[in-house]
């Protein structure tokens, strides 16, 4: 067991001639949360999904706990990692999208249960009782045979987050979990977010939300132009950002 959860070094990503990623290094410890901020299109989702292998990097590389991901070392050499094996990697990485992507036609219930299932994590009966134990936890005991379209986008947040931790998860990403939502129901989220920073949970949080990551955030991280250009405790980069880029981008949100 390492104590760093995620680590990213040196990840290049483009689309066609797009330069998305241009060398990107971070590391998260294990326990910790990391803010990840800064403009549109500076690259942030695409490197959660590079973290998560929904994308594939064009140099570089990733562990997840000591284990490379995409790939499989032999003597000096890397090989691809074939699909079943990927799939594996990829349910070590909760990822809480934007638009909450619950199965629509799966209850409450259900939509926690099918991915453990589906990855062989227990026998049916033993997600149940997990899946009753993490709709407590995110408040949603009752909800448990609603079908999603009949929930605030609020608690359909709540249900993914329950549905990613079902995994059992070593890091959690989260790609913007709030601004999907109405205001009056983004508290709710955060704190559930909150709760899992608490129980330290490991996490890497793409959010505009600048008070929240100043309270929750070990790390702030400051994205622009595909590579990372300022990084340290909220303290320090919120209140006193040394990058120009970093410096305007939060002269306008905070
Ligand atoms: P952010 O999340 O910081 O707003 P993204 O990672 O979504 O940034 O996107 C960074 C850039 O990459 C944008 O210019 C976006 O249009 C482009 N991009 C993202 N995904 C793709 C894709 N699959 N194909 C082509 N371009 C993409
Ligand atoms: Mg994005």
């Amino acid at each position: 067991m390492s104590d760093v959860t995620v680590d990213v070094r040196g990840i290049h990503k483009s689309f066609g001639p797009l330069q998305v990623l241009r060398g990107v290094d971070l590391q998260v410890r294990t326990g910790e949360v990391a803010a990840l901020l800064g403009p549109s299109g500076s690259g942030k989702s695409t490197l959660l999904r590079v973290v998560n292998q929904l994308e594939r990097a064009d140099r570089g590389w990733i562990t997840i706990d000591g284990e490379l991901i995409g790939y499989r070392r032999s003597g000096t050499r890397l090989h691809e990692l074939k699909e079943k094996e990927v799939l594996r990697q990829r349910t070590q990485v909760g990822f809480v999208f934007q638009n909450f992507n619950l199965f629509p036609h799966l209850t409450v219930l259900e939509n926690l249960v099918e991915a453990p299932l589906a990855a062989r994590r227990a026998p049916r009966g033993e997600l149940l009782a997990q899946a009753h134990t993490l709709l407590a936890r995110v408040g949603l005991s009752d909800k448990a045979d609603a079908y999603p379209r009949q929930l605030s986008g609020g608690q359909q947040q709540r249900v993914a987050i329950a549905r990613a931790l079902a995994l059992k998860p070593k890091v959690l990403l989260f790609d913007e979990p709030t601004s999907a939502l109405d205001p009056e129901l983004v508290d709710e989220v955060l704190d559930v977010i909150r709760d899992l920073a608490r129980a330290g949970t490991t996490m890497i949080v793409v959010t505009h939300e600048m008070e929240f990551a100043r309270e929750v955030a070990d790390t702030v991280v400051f994205m622009d132009d595909g590579v990372i250009v300022e990084q340290g405790p909220p303290s320090e980069v919120l209140d006193h950002p040394k990058h120009p880029r970093a410096r305007a981008f939060l002269s306008k949100v905070l």
